[in-house]
């Protein structure tokens, strides 16, 4: 009778059927399933972003809950809307959702748009919007840091990656029949020729080696050095001044912080985008820390935790409360924000398209956003399970089923390869207290025996 009683509900079959494939392999256990559901939607409604630039994630999101999690579905009625001058839109006079979109989906009844369903789902994208850094680590796992580079070492970083980023391309992804290309454009950089021809050689992404590696610009490794002091200064601060009895969270690593590579994300106009996600884990490991410079135009990064399917959380209708409200977070050029170790595995991030921008006097129209990362020596792909497809697994953590929450599993990455299916694999991983897998401690204890 309810027709959307939960996320899950709403986005079930069409995922299930078309990400897992019918193989004769056991079934997957329930945990995957899960995870395929959480990142669909995510793929979903990054695809319906770069179709439909000029709604906002509100409207996505709201058309696809109500297509009942099919994309084509929710572009369709999308198209519609745009398609359909204002006056002639029909509407549920005495609801007063005027933005709502249920209105406009093809033979909808009134019974199906019953305002109450309407207003859960409003409440749950509620926007939250913080400036200040106090309000930033207070109400998120992150922290920021405004203008972190003396002015004229960041004019001269982002001029140099203004002039690398004219030949970023976007990637392509597999999106059940859809080969999908991401709504902004990036490139993958690491510290050294030898680097790049070891990542180009033994390294996976989405179940493919990488195509497009870069050296590390001159500018962007003098930045390197200053993001490290200050992010492993941040994480100090945040584990004496959040975390429980100032211990560091567990799996998260004891080492100080050491980014090697980086991902460098062009956001070239307001409508450029980045779908909400969590950060691969597979070569940073778990509680892994990222540090995020924006160079350029100011943009928002929006942040929201992910809700457990937990009886507390849950309202009566059966949908999941209101946690699920977004912060918005704003990143001026020059600014670090770093994502602390509790963010990837309980919290998702995006960068959601903009109405307007204010213009950079450099970049014009464009952010330039460098994340740098650590990757971690005892997570290469050769150390790996591999999968059935012969690929080395992505390492994943179950985010939202109650009984495995927390936990760490390897899957296969091929799902995604515009042509290929993947496989079935799976398999549970546990990391010790500092976040060192099986095979390190398989190492130290016949290293100790000898
Ligand atoms: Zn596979």
């Amino acid at each position: 009778m309810d027709r959307y009683p939960s996320k899950k509900r709403a986005l079930s079959p069409e995922v299930q059927e078309t990400c897992i494939p019918h193989s004769n392999e056991p079934p997957i256990p329930s945990p995957t399933s899960t995870t395929y559901e959480e990142e669909s939607t995510d793929f979903k409604l990054a695809i319906l972003a770069s179709l439909h630039p000029n709604h906002n994630e509100e409207s996505l999101l709201e058309a696809l809950l109500l297509s009942d999690g099919s994309v084509e579905q929710a572009s369709a009625t999308l198209k519609q809307h745009e398609a359909a001058p204002s006056k002639k839109r029909p509407t549920l006079s005495n609801i007063g959702y005027q933005s709502s979109l249920s209105s406009y989906i093809s033979g909808t009844t009134p019974e199906n748009t019953r305002p109450a369903k309407k207003l859960s789902l409003t409440k749950k994208t509620k926007t939250i919007y913080l400036y200040t850094p106090e309000d930033v680590e207070a109400h998120t796992p992150c922290s920021i840091i405004h203008n972190l580079l003396p002015p004229e070492q960041a004019d001269a970083l982002l001029r140099e990656l203004l002039k690398e980023a004219a030949t970023y391309e976007r990637t392509t992804f597999q999106l059940f029949d859809k080969v999908v290309k991401s709504p902004h454009t990036f490139c993958f950089y690491v510290n050294g020729q030898d680097e790049v021809e070891r990542q180009k050689a033994e390294f996976y992404y989405d179940g493919k080696k990488p195509e497009h590696v870069r050296c590390s610009t001159p500018e962007m490794l003098k930045a390197c050095a200053q993001v490290e002091e200050a992010v492993n200064k941040e994480a100090q601060r945040r584990i004496q001044d959040f975390y429980p009895e100032q211990n560091k969270l567990k799996y998260q690593s004891p080492d100080s912080w050491k980014p090697n590579t980086a991902f460098v994300n062009c956001y070239a106009g307001p409508q450029e985008n980045l779908g909400y996600h969590s950060d691969q884990l597979t070569y940073l490991g778990p509680r892994a820390i990222v540090g995020s410079l924006s160079l350029g135009v100011s943009r928002e990064f929006r942040v929201r935790k992910i809700v457990a399917e937990d009886d507390e959380h849950c309202k009566d209708d059966g949908s999941l409360a209101d946690a699920q409200g977004q912060i918005s977070i704003h990143l001026p050029h020059n600014s670090l924000l770093v994502m602390h170790a509790e963010m990837q595995e309980e919290w998702k991030h995006s960068v959601a398209p903009a109405r307007t921008i204010d213009m950079h006097p450099i970049s014009k129209n464009t952010r330039i956003n460098i994340t740098y990362r650590e990757y971690k020596e005892y997570l290469h792909p050769k150390l790996m399970p591999k999968c059935k497809c012969g690929v080395p697994a992505v390492l994943r953590c179950v985010q939202r089923k109650r009984e495995n929450r927390g936990r760490y599993m390897w899957m296969c990455q091929t799902n995604y390869v515009p042509g290929k299916g993947g496989c079935s694999f799976f398999q549970w991983v546990e990391f010790d207290d500092n976040g060192l897998p099986p095979w390190v401690k398989a190492t130290t204890d016949q290293k100790s025996r000898h």
